[in-house]
């Protein structure tokens, strides 16, 4: 028996800091939507309670680090499941992007083995699972649009934005998260309005939303590599509707509401940076 799973990448329309918790968690209030680029997750059931992964990219592990590979093992753990599963990962998605990759993997692995192994969860218990793995995983589990609150694992569905293309670009420098958020000040830094932000999708008002994008976490990938900056700098002077970094980053994408247009940046990106993508905005649910 044979499961197919898309994980599509997520970007932040907004990701706002609030503050450091207790728990070492931040608090954050983020609007994510899954765009047109995805890992493709297959999954074959095996009749011992064993849990294999596999990848052709040399950037993720094959083994119980993968996020795939803890997903499958949690819920076989957790329901005592005696079947086991094979699992095969298409990576499509810039791994270490700010574009939820693993996690996307992750909640793919959650939904597939559920009804592999028909254990009847509903996509809200996947999603409590999914925050065990990790604070994207729950977002992931439903996709589409959403204001992700708490440690980014309190999920609210949002209306998707309207249709336009969105434009990927991820320079060849790594980016971790944890320094990150080591050197965020988080007097000083930029704080979007989320509640704008989350009016603007209800109003389907594509140039609020081009208004509104921000991120808190923007500022100290900036000040860590001015790569990032000039990504940001050519998608304005071509053209884009709205520019931002996704997560952490490096990933830097942007908004555009025409076809040429989006060509435009696209092809001017090319020059410059080796991983550019020009894609659609999905922002909502997908079924498998
Ligand atoms: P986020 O946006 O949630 O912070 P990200 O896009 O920055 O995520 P990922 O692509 O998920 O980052 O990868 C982060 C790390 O997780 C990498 O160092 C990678 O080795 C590891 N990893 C584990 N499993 C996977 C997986 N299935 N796909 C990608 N990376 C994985």
């Amino acid at each position: 028996m044979q499961i197919l799973e898309k994980a599509p990448a997520k970007i932040n329309l907004s990701l706002d800091v609030l503050h450091k918790r207790p728990d070492g968690f931040h608090e954050v209030e983020m609007v994510m939507t899954t765009v047109d680029l995805a890992d493709r997750i297959q999954l074959t059931l095996l009749h011992e309670p064993v849990v294999q992964v596999e990848s052709e990219s040399r950037f993720v592990p094959n083994d119980e680090r993968n996020l795939a590979y803890r997903a499958a093992k949690l819920i076989q753990d957790r329901f005592r499941v005696r079947k086991g599963v094979h699992i095969h990962i298409e990576k499509n998605i810039p791994v270490a992007a700010g574009l939820a990759g693993g996690s996307s993997d992750a909640a793919a692995v959650l939904r597939g083995v559920n009804r592999m192994w028909n254990l009847g969860l509903s996509m809200d218990e996947l999603a409590v699972l999914g925050a065990e793995i990790g604070s994207d995983v729950s977002f992931c589990v439903y996709g589409g649009t959403a204001l992700a609150t708490g440690r980014g694992e309190q999920i609210q569905s949002l209306p998707a934005p309207p249709p336009c293309w969105v434009v990927l670009s991820k320079p060849t420098v790594g980016v971790s998260t944890q320094t990150v958020y080591q050197n965020l000040n988080l007097k000083g830094a930029h704080h979007p309005d989320t509640d704008a932000m989350v009016e603007s999708l209800k109003d389907g008002d594509y140039d609020g939303i081009c208004s509104h994008v921000g991120n808190t976490l923007e500022g100290v990938t900036l000040d860590l590599h001015q790569e990032v900056g000039q990504i940001k700098e050519q998608m304005k002077q071509a053209g884009a509707d709205a520019v931002l970094m996704s997560g952490s980053g490096p990933t830097v994408f942007c908004l555009v509401d025409q076809d040429a247009r989006a060509q435009r940046i696209y092809n001017s990106l090319k020059g410059f940076c080796t991983e550019v993508y020009m894609v659609r905005m999905l922002g909502y649910r997908e079924t498998t």
